[in-house]
């Protein structure tokens, strides 16, 4: 991933900077309004990561210790270590085959009566079954929170994955499709989760310091609650404002480069690309492809790509094989270590050409046979 940053953001940061406005402040305030609008949600508000935007999550929706939440081991850490910021125990859930995402089964096998949330994960940008998962947790009286950090632009159902989330949250570090440079936002459909929100990422005021500033009236504020710093700065929502624009372009893009990998790779048998869901489409902000009955091994692939230049990375990682996890006996999840072991991911940025990518498919035409 290669982030598409212009003059136009440069310039943007430059005026956030020349504004005075550096922290929380105006700019942070439209870029919650247009991000949420973007992603079909009612209430946006901005935070300093997708990390911290689950962490309040989790918060808001009042999971604690004793509480288990589910969760897929094969996503990035944040998703299982915000579980345990608030004191809550993970439970790891495997995931589909195709997709990489949980599914009502799957959460449905390791769910028991302390489960009080789970949290799907729209993994590298493929949409898991928002239908699907959204009625199973209501009728289990479960949270649903979704973990949309790669999820700008993806769709399901013939909507942005965001419209008709209780609740979710997204990230806009450099290696998703939108970046603040580091930045994040929940997004939710209750006016009162917004307001809650608002105040925890804030220390907890009643008032935000930005409107405090802005009043010709001395404001008095007062601290409702232990909270937390996780504000998202002008300077980062000037950038993102920007990027937000950018949005519909870039994932145009990339699906376009996602079908010529498609048409390149076709017949190489024994690997398998990842490609929409039969309800949605991906943004492809990950072109992972599984290498099941390859005849070379995934690392001597990434070996030879490396040799020959090319830059691709392994697959999703898997947090229970992490040493943080250790100490979690974790049920058996043959799908998430088949996907984690057996997967890599192939460079898709905006600079990539048909000569680039007719030459990494040649690599691996080579190493098929
Ligand atoms: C990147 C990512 C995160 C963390 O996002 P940050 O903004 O870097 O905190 C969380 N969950 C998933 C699925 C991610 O891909």
């Amino acid at each position: 991933m290669i982030p598409l940053l212009g003059e136009e953001e440069a310039q943007a940061a430059a005026e956030a900077v020349r504004s005075g406005w550096v922290a929380q402040g105006p700019r942070v305030k439209s870029f919650e309004h247009e991000f949420a609008a973007a992603v079909g949600a009612a209430h946006g508000v901005a935070t300093s990561s997708c990390t911290t935007a689950l962490h309040l999550a989790l918060v808001v929706l009042g999971i604690k210790p004793g509480d288990e939440v589910v969760v897929p081991s094969f996503s990035f850490i944040a998703t299982a270590n915000a579980v345990r910021y608030v004191g809550a125990t993970p439970v790891f859930a495997d995931v589909d085959l195709a997709t990489g995402n949980v599914t009502v089964e799957t959460v449905d096998a390791v769910r028991t009566a302390k489960t009080r949330a789970v949290v799907a994960v729209h993994q590298g940008g493929v949409p898991f079954d928002t239908a699907a998962l959204r009625k199973a947790a209501d009728g289990w009286g479960v949270h649903l929170v979704e973990d949309a950090a790669c999820g700008a632009g993806s769709t399901a159902y013939g909507q942005p994955v965001g419209a008709g989330a209780a609740v979710a949250a997204w990230s806009f570090h450099p290696r998703k499709l939108l970046t603040t440079g580091e930045g994040g936002m929940v997004t939710v459909d209750d006016a009162g989760h917004a307001t809650r929100l608002r105040r925890l990422r804030e220390h907890g005021m009643n008032v935000s310091a930005a409107d405090r500033h802005a009043s010709s009236q001395p404001v008095l504020e007062a601290y409702l609650e232990t909270a937390y710093n996780y504000r998202m700065t002008d300077i980062q929502a000037a950038i993102g404002l920007v990027q937000l624009g950018r949005l519909a372009g870039l994932v145009a893009q990339r699906r376009q480069l996602a079908a010529r990998y498609h048409e390149l790779l076709d017949g190489i048998e024994g690997l398998t690309p990842i490609k929409d869901p039969a309800y949605g489409q991906t943004n492809y902000q990950s072109f992972w492809v599984l290498l099941d009955s390859f005849p070379t091994s995934r690392d001597d692939v990434l070996a030879e790509l490396a040799a020959q230049g090319v830059s691709a990375r392994r697959g999703i990682m898997a947090a229970h094989l992490e040493p943080a996890y250790a100490d979690v006996a974790p049920p058996p999840l043959p799908v998430t270590e088949r996907l984690t072991r057996n997967s890599l991911i192939l460079p898709l940025h905006h600079k990539l050409t048909a000569d680039d990518q007719e030459r990494i498919v040649s690599v691996l035409r080579g190493l098929s046979r």
